[in-house]
């Protein structure tokens, strides 16, 4: 028996454990998922936007409990409360939009014809999802799928291992019923098995590129859909007429909140000339002010990265790029608590070019790199030489020229004077190896259904 395992990075101890199921049991959890849906789907919608609210307030109601778990799971500092916040403004979001979003499209209401497209629930979704932001990357996809009459079965990473569970327990006390909302313990060999068997009507994966394609290999020839929200290597860009502080600040936090690991954090920054130093200077003052320690500590503002392993590819990405010529710029004696392992001090790397595998892979830790550009030319050119699109923070007080440039980014989201947020009325999407796809938004709910079409010609003699 396979047993899945979260060490915390807290202290390396295993803070949860639990047995994957075996691929009969597992069948049995999706017959069951695929048993309920039918009756679902035909209780009225209001009904099941306001069971999933109600799931959304009863975990609310559980917020003393899911800090500090979250804490030992993935290690972010008790102080930030978890992720409550977004997870309520997107649920709440996609809750006062699914009526009109699912709405039958009328072509026609005439004496001679009656001509529209609904929209139907694909049937079981399936959702993997990633401990980076456990409960909130979850949620955009959980939400919409059962509003629209989906079941849903969730697998949540290693890391994150309690985080599905909790979620099911709270939705099932808020009645929703049973086998609509499940959650599963999977290693990856069962998972894609199931996939491979054509268990799911469709599936939403979130996490790493190469987890991606594991994926999309395991449903080949299956026809089933998929949306892949995958990794990332965000540009930031500061035009000449920027807001400075503003930039910096924005920036800043966008790079190394939650220790850097946000798919749309920020991970390389191009400053125009005459900024340049101004930005580099400020910036190390403002990452120098954090306090790296234990997350359970209500003083910590920056915690351990999720696992020591995550950590060690941030430190190889700096030694390399610093061994091929770049300056990192913060002192590491500021953060004594920065153990060589999980706990990892903030960075900021200048003299920096796209030779180094830390401008081009993506790091996801507390540093960044910043490099000096003359031109948008210039800056668009490096924006774009990324295999990865998700989102581009462009800062200038002039919408035409962002829009402008916005137009010329491979991206997936374009930002002006902000970073490393998703506004739900937004799709979510990523271009190149980020993804495919798109959540939230009306979209969102296209994606979580499939068109139907009714032509129906009345007989009128
Ligand atoms: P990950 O290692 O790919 O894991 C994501 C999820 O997929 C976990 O539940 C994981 O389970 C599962 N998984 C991975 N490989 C699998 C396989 N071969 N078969 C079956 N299941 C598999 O990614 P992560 O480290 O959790 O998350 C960080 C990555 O997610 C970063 O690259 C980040 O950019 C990306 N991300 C993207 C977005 C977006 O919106 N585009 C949002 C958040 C995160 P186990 O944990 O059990 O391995």
């Amino acid at each position: 028996m396979t047993v899945i395992q979260c060490i915390s990075p807290i202290d390396g101890s295993v803070f949860a454990e639990r047995p994957a199921l075996p691929l009969d049991a597992a069948r049995d959890v999706v017959a069951r998922a695929k048993k309920a849906q039918k009756s679902w789907a035909k209780r009225p919608l209001e009904e099941r936007v306001q069971l999933v609210l109600k799931g959304v307030a009863r975990l609310n109601e559980m917020v003393d409990e899911v800090v500090p778990e979250l804490a030992w799971q993935m290690g972010r500092p008790v102080r930030y409360g978890g992720e409550f916040r977004g997870f309520n403004e997107r649920s709440n979001y996609v809750a006062t939009i699914a009526a009109d979003a699912l709405a039958p499209l009328i072509i026609e209401e005439s004496g001679s014809f009656e001509r529209r497209i609904e929209r139907e629930a694909h049937g079981v979704v399936f959702v993997i999802a990633p401990w980076n932001y456990p409960y909130m990357t979850a949620i955009n996809t959980i939400a919409p799928a059962l509003m629209a009459g989906n079941t849903v079965i969730i697998k949540h990473a290693s890391q994150t291992i309690l985080v599905g569970e909790r979620m099911v327990r709270a939705f099932s006390e808020a009645g929703v019923p049973e086998d609509v909302f499940q959650n599963i313990f999977l290693d990856h060999a069962t998972t894609s098995a199931l996939i491979a068997k054509k268990s799911f009507d469709f599936i939403n994966f979130t996490g790493s590129v190469e987890g991606g394609r594991s994926i999309e290999r395991a449903a080949a020839g299956t026809f089933t859909p998929l949306g892949l929200e995958l990794g990332g290597k965000d540009p930031g860009y500061v035009m000449e007429d920027a807001d400075l502080d503003a930039a910096v600040d924005t920036l800043m936090d966008g790079a190394t909140f939650n220790s850097g690991q946000c798919c749309c954090g920020i991970e390389r920054i191009y400053v125009h000339e005459s900024l340049y130093d101004a930005f580099v200077e400020k910036s190390v003052a403002w990452v120098s002010n954090y306090k790296l320690g234990n997350p359970l500590d209500t003083e910590t503002t920056l915690g351990p990265m999720a696992h020591k392993r995550f950590a060690a590819t941030v430190r190889a990405q700096i030694a390399d790029a610093v061994a091929k010529g770049a300056k990192a710029l913060v002192n590491p004696k500021l953060f004594p608590a920065d153990d060589g392992g999980a706990y990892v001090a903030p960075q900021v790397l200048v003299d920096v070019d796209h030779s180094m595998e830390f401008m081009r892979e993506e790091t996801f830790g507390p540093a960044v790199g910043i490099m000096k550009v003359k031109s948008d030319e210039e800056a668009l050119s490096l924006m774009n030489d990324s295999k990865y699109g998700l989102t581009a923070s462009l800062w200038t007080k002039d919408a035409e020229r962002a829009g402008r440039i916005g137009r010329e980014i491979e991206t997936g989201t374009v930002f002006m004077n902000r970073a490393d947020y998703l506004d739900p009325a937004l799709c979510w999407t990523g271009v190149k190896e980020t993804g495919r796809g798109g959540s939230l938004s009306v979209i969102g709910f296209q994606n979580l259904t499939r068109p139907k079409s009714y032509h129906l010609k009345k007989v009128t003699a």
